[in-house]
């Protein structure tokens, strides 16, 4: 049993990160596989965070993650920068398996894999990916400077990425399939204040044209039907996201749209010694503060786990007699 840990956690994010520091301070040396290119998970791409308390002024996205990870290895979590490509969760050792191929085992295992950008669908999205078609602003938005850009959704996310595009951008149309948003009020005066940001409603991307490169956009209205032309070479697409469960998928029960199912209010999923948390289980709230919140549960009903676990082996083992 040497090499089996108490606890891994897959994922980071406020989630991952929120577990990985409470796990580490019960002193279960918790290894955190954090992602190879999406550590620190979703704020990675956001810019200013306004509203995870305890920051007056606001920090950015990235320093709040940064922040949080160093937190957690300053208590022992061991984070490794790989994906988990595989998992065997059935069993009372859990079995996860990294890119190298090498196995990793634990005795609970907490799931904040968070969501992955929506995509709309459309035949050219994939093949325009990088030359015009993004789904990060602050990632992107520097090379599309003085260029005409659309952003698709109605969200808060939308809202930001236009915002943000409008400091480099000539313009920014937002493209919104209803007449009213999602965002929150402050998100959207933000963006019905900036000059350089107009608005189509009612509307979808027909189309996404170009070859090699974006050269526009065919929009439909949903209301009339009718077809437009959107002159624009950069195009970034918020339209929400999609839970990461993938790699589950047979062993974790999941709701219908793919989000990962929890015995709320505990973060407990089907299987014993597996607990969920953050993103990948809440399509309700999906804040980061929310998601450090059911990171923190999980950490808490792991660290629960393992002692009853550590009760029962002990009450299991025969009592040693002298002679
Ligand atoms: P949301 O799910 O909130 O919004 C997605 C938007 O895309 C909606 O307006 C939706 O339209 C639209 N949409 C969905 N599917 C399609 C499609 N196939 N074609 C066209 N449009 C589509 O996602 P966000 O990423 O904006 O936000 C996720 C969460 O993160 C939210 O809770 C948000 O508050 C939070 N967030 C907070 C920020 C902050 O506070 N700084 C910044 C960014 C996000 P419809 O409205 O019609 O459903």
């Amino acid at each position: 049993m040497s090499d089996v840990r108490n606890v891994i956690i897959i994922g980071s994010g406020p989630a991952g990160y929120t577990a990985a520091l409470y796990t580490a301070r019960a002193s279960l040396k918790p290894l955190v596989f954090e992602g190879a290119v999406t550590a620190g998970g979703a704020l990675m791409n956001t810019t200013e965070v306004e509203n995870f308390p305890g920051f007056q002024d606001g920090i950015m996205g990235p320093d709040l993650m940064d922040n949080m990870r160093a937190q957690s290895e300053r208590f022992g979590a061991e984070l490794v920068a790989d994906d988990i490509v595989s998992v065997n969760l059935t069993g009372d050792i859990k079995i996860v398996t990294d890119t190298a191929g090498t196995v990793h085992k634990a005795k609970a295992v907490i799931v904040a894999t968070g969501s992955q950008h929506r995509k709309l669908g459309l035949p050219n999205e994939d093949a325009l990916s990088g030359r015009g078609v993004s789904w990060c602003a602050t990632c992107d938005g520097f090379f599309f400077k003085d260029q005409d850009i659309a952003v698709i959704g109605g969200g808060d996310t939308a809202m930001e990425e236009a915002t943000f595009l409008s400091r480099f951008a000539k313009s920014v149309t937002i493209v919104h399939r209803r007449d009213t948003l999602r965002a929150s009020k402050t998100m959207q005066e933000r963006a019905f204040a900036d000059p350089k940001i107009k608005f189509i409603w009612d509307s979808e991307v027909a189309e996404i044209q170009g070859d090699p490169k974006l050269s526009g956009l065919k929009l439909r209205n949903l209301k009339t039907g009718e077809l437009s032309d959107l002159a624009v070479t950069g195009l970034f697409i918020a339209v929400g996201h999609d839970p990461r469960t993938e790699l589950f998928k047979g062993q974790l029960d999941l709701d219908e749209e793919g989000y990962l199912k929890v015995d709320a209010p505990s973060t407990r999923t089907n299987l014993s010694g597996v607990f969920g948390a953050g993103d990948v289980v809440d399509h309700t709230y999906r804040q980061a503060i929310t998601a450090s919140g059911t990171g923190c549960a999980s950490a808490l009903d792991a660290e629960r786990f393992l002692a009853a676990l550590t009760d029962h082996e002990e009450q299991a083992e025969p009592e040693k007699t002298s002679v």
